[in-house]
């Protein structure tokens, strides 16, 4: 084919149409009778999904935003047969009187390093022939072939590779000790249960490059000694589901999952279990339970995982986007990857760029990438040419970073210094009009409501949070009420059982220690 005509099939783009318009790309270019030289492509997540639907061009590379299928014979007639991309529904500074930027050229890609997501965007995720031809296992066929688990687990620990579900935690490290233990069978879980408000990056992931998931799950079973494998996934994620099934069966079908893989006697096959939206069960303990069919709730650790994990047996449990930077590590080595990012931070983070940035979507930068750079190049700044104010990071577990701190670069220690975390990679982006006790408020609905009741701190702990919030924003607030949360937030971070509420004072404390004036102005104001 000369040209490829590459649609967004996230679900993003889906949600608005970007079906249609594959559908009359497909007609058009047949009615053209150039369905021998374009191909029409459904890819997953480009990421820009602020200007969705989105088609990408290639070899030129252009980019056309928020396509409508009525824009469709144009861009045929004009770009496909002539030669002339259609300025009008490309976006932005692609466009220029001298020559048309390609994508990565733009201003929203310019400064992103794409490991995790290296072929979001590029091939059919539903077609494992493209995820071959983009080296779709060769890094399994390598760990097979030329290298022994003791020598994986090795690269992984040297590469410096983190948990980037939200713990931070060394994946090398949580693989030896899985690879250390003499019970068997062992299990390896991949965590899909993304729950973050705003957050979306498993899911670009796996509708994205669904093998990138299987090919690394696979590599982590040879190398702790197990032969089986569970994706633990949101039932509210369709598309994600559908397209990993296709993959596993494709995978099946290759012999690159299953049984003596590449012929080297070593079996591995994936089960996928489906969650039914309950937050905890991000929680690994929780996680496991219910993978076993139990109800969803946090047990006390330790055992951890590794020594105790699905039926009692050791298992590991990585995120998506963990996993999803595992082939790349094996292919280019360990080196490679930790001369990205910060010292202890190593490699990139995908965020979900939300809120009050004009472009909002799917980024992966280096660690390291000061909140400035993500904000105002990335996302373009903030519309209506109104002030920043705050970013959250971290999700219900995170915090607010106000102005003062745009400049730190992102990773999982500077996050921690300044009162957030890293958390899965929710970054909301607060304009100067947002008020900042509310937005702690919102953070802790959600924790209320997700919280699985079985410990007292959290299950009444967070309600009693809630109350006094309530109360200030509704002008009832108290002198007195500010010190009351953060007393309570001190009981719950040092008694609650698990993460989820250890974390969940995090908001009300940042918004406390950043915009504390906030809070007196609310309880001030009172009538
Ligand atoms: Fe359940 Fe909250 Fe206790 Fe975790 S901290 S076990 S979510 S009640």
């Amino acid at each position: 084919y000369r040209s490829h005509v590459m649609v967004c099939g996230g679900t993003g783009c889906t949600s608005s149409d970007s079906d249609k318009v594959a559908e009359r790309f497909t007609e058009e270019i047949k009615k053209a009778g150039l369905d021998k030289e374009v191909l029409v492509v459904r890819t997953g997540c480009f990421g820009l999904c602020e200007l969705g639907p989105v088609v990408v061009v290639y070899p030129e590379g252009v980019f056309y935003s928020r396509v409508k299928p009525d824009y469709v014979p144009e861009i045929v007639e004009e770009h496909l047969l002539k030669g002339r991309p259609v300025k009008k529904y490309l976006y932005g500074e692609s466009v220029t009187e001298k020559a048309i930027k390609p994508l990565e050229e733009t201003p929203f890609f310019r400064k992103q390093k794409r490991i995790a997501l290296r072929n979001c965007g590029i091939i059919n995720p539903e077609d494992i022939r493209e995820a071959i031809a983009f080296d779709g296992y060769r890094a399994l066929a390598k760990v097979l072939t030329q290298m022994t688990p003791k020598e994986v687990i090795e690269e992984v620990k040297k590469s410096g590779l983190r948990g980037r579900g939200g713990g931070g935690f060394p994946t090398g490290v949580k693989w030896e000790f899985a690879y250390n233990q003499k019970e068997t069978p062992k299990y390896v879980v991949c965590n899909a249960d993304e729950g973050d408000p705003g957050a979306f990056m498993d899911r670009s992931i796996l509708e994205g490059d669904p093998h990138s998931v299987l090919e690394a799950m696979a590599i982590a079973g040879y190398a702790i000694g197990a032969n089986h494998g569970y994706i633990y996934v949101r039932a509210e994620y369709p598309l994600a589901v559908k397209r990993l099934k296709i993959a596993i069966e494709q995978a099946r079908e290759y012999g690159l999952l299953g049984k003596n893989i590449f012929g080297t006697g070593f079996d591995f096959d994936i089960e996928i279990r489906l969650g039914a939206g309950a937050f905890v069960c991000g929680e690994e303990t929780a996680l496991l339970n219910s993978v076993m069919g139990r109800r969803g709730e946090p047990r006390p650790r330790p055992p951890f995982p590794a020594v105790k994990g699905v039926w009692d047996k050791p298992t590991i449990i990585n995120n998506v986007e963990t996993f999803a930077n595992i082939p790349p590590i094996i292919l280019n080595g360990a080196e490679w990857f930790s001369s990205i990012g910060t010292e202890k931070s190593k490699g990139t983070k995908v965020f979900a760029l939300t809120g009050k940035v004009n472009n909002t979507g799917l980024i992966e930068v280096p660690m390291g990438t000061t909140l400035r750079e993500i904000i105002y190049e990335i996302g373009g700044g903030i519309p209506n040419g109104k002030k920043f104010k705050a970013a959250q990071t971290g999700g219900p577990s995170g915090g607010c970073i106000p102005t003062e701190h745009l400049d730190t670069p992102i990773d999982y220690d500077s996050l921690i210094n300044v009162g957030s975390m890293m958390g899965s990679g929710g970054l909301v982006v607060m304009d100067e009009d947002t008020c900042m006790v509310n937005v702690a408020k919102f953070f802790l609905e959600f924790t209320v409501d997700e919280s699985c009741g079985k410990c007292a701190p959290c299950r009444i702990g967070t309600r009693r949070m809630l109350e006094i919030l309530e109360k200030i924003t509704s002008g009832k607030g108290e002198e007195g009420d500010i010190e009351k949360l953060e007393e309570l937030a001190k009981t719950i971070k040092a008694t609650a059982l698990c993460g989820l509420g250890q974390t969940a004072p995090n908001p009300v404390l940042s918004t406390i220690r950043y915009f504390r004036d906030e809070y007196e102005a609310h309880i001030k104001e009172k009538r």
